[in-house]
């Protein structure tokens, strides 16, 4: 894994002037909200000038992973314990889901994903992370304009297409976001000689379980919350995502902003902002995971039917 992060306003004045102190470092660049920063000026060719650009989002980013990390090495306060996060689950229950009566969350009433992420912001700063499976980039953008530079979790498996390996770097690239490739103990190769080649084929939960579960529990014992682009109508499994519970697995406060959006939502914040999507979705791929157990699916067929095709399975565990 890679580094961590800052909060909002730390990170952006960090961002723009702590390894270049000098005016003209502060002047070159400076992070905005929709992640595609800067000020250049003068009259630097057209290839200059995208390669300061650059190297100034580099130096915001290797400065945010230095100052989150340094908060979250207890710099600034040690990570709360489990029964101290369930207190803040409830408190945010009460405030964001629109009710605190029996009967789990008002959809009707519950508050917008800007207004979770601002309350996830505010409650956890740089303790909080992004998973995503770089399907889209929309949740890890809008966590983005409040948490500049905000740690996103990738899974790298060793088994994604070309195509979601490439959306991870163009978001790497577009966004003011610091990726962390969460990576299994094993490469494909030890595993395969270790398991057998094709585990995927054989046991498939065993291999969910060494390649997408472990490796992020283990991430998430350095935050206090995760984000996630969970969303009820994705499938029956989903269909009572909470805004906020307690993730009980991983131990941590699990946060799905996204809960409540449909695929058009999505799609229409992905072009109102120009963000990268996964090139498969217009491929025939309305759900994307590993390559060997990804298939396309028939127009209007379950959006979720490609996924381990022809089995039980339906979720890789991270998420139940
Ligand atoms: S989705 Fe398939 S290849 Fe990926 S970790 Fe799970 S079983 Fe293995």
């Amino acid at each position: 894994m890679s580094g961590p992060h800052s909060g909002s306003t730390t990170v952006t004045g960090v961002a723009a002037g702590s390894e270049e102190p000098s005016s003209a470092a502060t002047s070159v660049i400076a992070p905005v909200a929709d992640g595609t920063a800067t000020s250049l000026g003068g009259s630097l060719p057209r290839l200059e000038q995208i390669r300061a650009r650059a190297k100034a989002r580099e130096r915001a980013r290797a400065a945010a992973r230095e100052a989150h990390a340094h908060i979250r090495a207890g710099g600034v306060r040690r990570r709360r314990t489990p029964e101290e996060l369930k207190n803040v689950v409830e408190r945010g229950q009460a405030l964001l889901h629109g009710t605190s009566l029996p009967g789990g969350p008002d959809t009707h009433r519950e508050a917008s994903a800007e207004a979770v992420i601002a309350w996830a912001v505010r409650e956890f700063g740089p303790w909080l992370a992004v998973a995503s499976s770089m399907q889209d980039t929309v949740l890890a953008h809008l966590v983005a304009k409040q948490l500049p530079w905000v740690d996103v979790l990738f899974g790298d498996t060793g088994y994604h297409f070309a195509e979601t390996i490439g959306t991870r770097d163009a978001a790497e690239l577009s966004l003011d976001v610091n990726i962390v490739d969460v990576r299994p103990e094993r490469t494909v190769g030890e595993q395969d000689a270790t398991h057998g080649p094709r585990l995927y084929e054989r046991d498939p939960e065993k291999c969910c379980a060494l390649r997408k579960v472990a490796p992020m529990r283990q991430a998430l014992r350095g935050y206090e919350a995760w984000a996630t682009g969970l969303r009820r109508g994705e499938a029956s499994t989903r269909r009572n995502a909470p805004l906020i519970t307690w993730d009980e697995k991983n131990q941590v406060v699990k946060i799905n902003p996204l809960a409540g959006w449909t695929d058009e939502q999505v799609d229409e914040y992905a072009q109102e902002h120009g963000l990268v999507v996964n090139p498969l979705l217009g491929d025939g791929y309305p759900s994307i995971g590993c390559a060997p157990c990804t298939q396309r699916v028939a127009a209007g067929a379950d959006k979720r039917s490609g996924r381990w095709a022809g089995r039980d399975k339906v979720e890789c565990g991270l998420h139940g």
